[in-house]
């Protein structure tokens, strides 16, 4: 038996080193502290999706420590509640978390799951099918850059994703590759392969349905019409960005639901500021408005 990879956050997360970067760092630290602290609470109904990355092997407590905290503030649903009351077919009627991670790093599985599914919380893995299938460098190197983390981590494996399934987590698709999709506009071929072809490879492997995407990257300059129209044709049901807006039920397009970035090891008051809505831009004072008129004309065009 192979050991188990030891995977830290201190190995296993670049952290830019220099005077300005250190500065840049403090200085969001403290307006993101002082924000917190400005932040009142409301005890009204709202529904907001958190996204992390990893639980890395010394990060359990950690991460255990965040998920009973936030779960003081709201209930976690599943993708399919979290659509139901998007599309108006359940009420807002409380206080709601979706919660899921990208990359599909087997970190999760070692130490986020087992908490998870102790504490009885849904989660949705968002995996790039490609480097599940195959550790061949020619796969394994650009994933690698891509997601640039500070040592080669390791994936899970279908087995591991078909025992989390078990355990109550739902997978979803991050395209096969983690590429960014609003670079692919001019090549249809390779556009259909990251996001029907992983969807096809999440279906072929777990044999259950793969009804949601995450956005590799996931900010607004990498998300555009032809890939959200993509993304529609090829059946999902649901897409994930991290763009920090309001989820309004009825009028917050399901191909780019706003997700609030977060991680293990950031204090709790910055990780309460965001799930208390933090940083929410109203739809109309952002460009995730105008994505959603050009989703609504890639469809038209579509049809
Ligand atoms: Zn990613």
């Amino acid at each position: 038996m192979r050991p188990q990879p030891v995977e830290t956050l201190a190995a296993s997360v670049n952290r830019p080193e220099g005077v300005a970067a250190i500065l840049r760092r403090r200085a969001r630290g403290a307006i993101l502290t002082g924000a917190s602290l400005l932040q009142r609470s409301s005890s009204g109904p709202f529904v907001r999706c958190l996204g992390g990355h990893y639980v890395f092997d010394d990060q359990r407590h950690d991460f255990e420590r965040l998920i009973v905290r936030l779960r003081n503030l709201g209930e976690f649903i599943t993708t399919g509640d979290l659509l139901d009351i998007m599309q108006g077919q359940a009420p807002l009627d409380g206080r709601y978390f979706h919660l899921s991670f990208d990359d599909g790093l087997a970190s999760i599985w070692r130490n986020g799951v087992p908490i998870l599914a102790e504490h009885e919380v849904p989660a949705t893995l968002f995996i790039n099918s490609a480097v599940v299938s195959s550790d061949a460098a020619c796969i394994r190197e650009p994933w690698e850059r891509a997601t640039n983390y500070g040592q080669s981590l390791s994936v899970m494996s279908w087995d591991q994703l078909r025992a989390a399934q078990s355990a109550g987590v739902e997978v979803g698709a991050h395209t096969r590759s983690h590429t960014r999709l609003s670079e692919l506009s001019s090549d249809q071929e390779r556009l259909q392969s990251e996001i029907a072809g992983c969807k096809r490879d999440i279906e072929d492997a777990l044999g259950t349905p793969c009804r949601a995407f995450a956005w590799p990257y996931g900010t607004l300059r990498d998300i555009d019409g032809k890939a959200i129209l993509a993304i529609r044709n090829a059946g999902y049901e649901a897409a994930f960005s991290l763009v920090r807006a309001p989820i309004e039920p009825g009028h917050t397009s399901t191909f780019v639901i706003p997700r609030h970035h977060f991680e293990p090891q950031w204090p709790w008051r910055h990780v309460k500021f965001f799930a208390r809505g933090g940083m929410e831009r109203p739809l109309d004072s952002n460009r995730y408005s105008l994505l959603m008129n050009k989703e609504l004309i890639c469809t038209d065009e579509g049809r």
